[in-house]
């Protein structure tokens, strides 16, 4: 779908960042095909059981492995700013920032959808997050 990949390029922002419906639909993807989550971090159930099972490791190393230091985790200024435009949208006097802070997000590279830091996928890379000091 072209739609993970396009840019607006007025804003220079990924489609996802600014479109919560696109956003949503790769997050499902995410989901149904590489194992997105816990839904909720802190009621993680059978899922990283699940992920371990799915690299052949062992619990405690699968729950090392969050998008919060995976390379394709995207939480540099830029993206944050983008995700920031896309959250406040028309609703003034909202805390974008806050929301963004709360919920550890920064923007998938891969999967192309606005994820958590304290939840992760199949496709984790090492050596994450990209921040400021990578562009
Ligand atoms: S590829 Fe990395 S940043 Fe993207 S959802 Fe998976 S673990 Fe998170």
């Amino acid at each position: 779908m072209k739609t993970f990949f396009l840019l607006r390029e007025e804003q220079a922002c990924p489609v996802a960042t600014m479109d919560v419906h696109v956003n949503v639909k790769n997050r499902q993807h995410a989901i149904d095909e590489y194992h997105y989550g816990p839904a909720n971090p802190h009621e993680p159930e059978d899922h990283w059981q699940k992920l371990a099972d799915i690299w052949g490791i062992d619990v405690n190393t699968a729950q090392t492995m969050k998008c919060e230091n995976c390379a394709a985790f995207d939480i540099s200024d830029k993206m944050r700013s983008c995700i920031e435009k896309g959250i406040v949208g028309n609703t003034k006097g909202s805390s974008a920032m806050a929301t963004i802070e709360k919920a550890d997000l920064g923007y998938c590279n891969l999967l192309h959808f606005k994820c958590a830091g304290s939840r992760t996928c199949a496709l984790w890379l090492t050596n994450g997050p990209i921040d400021d000091e990578d562009l």
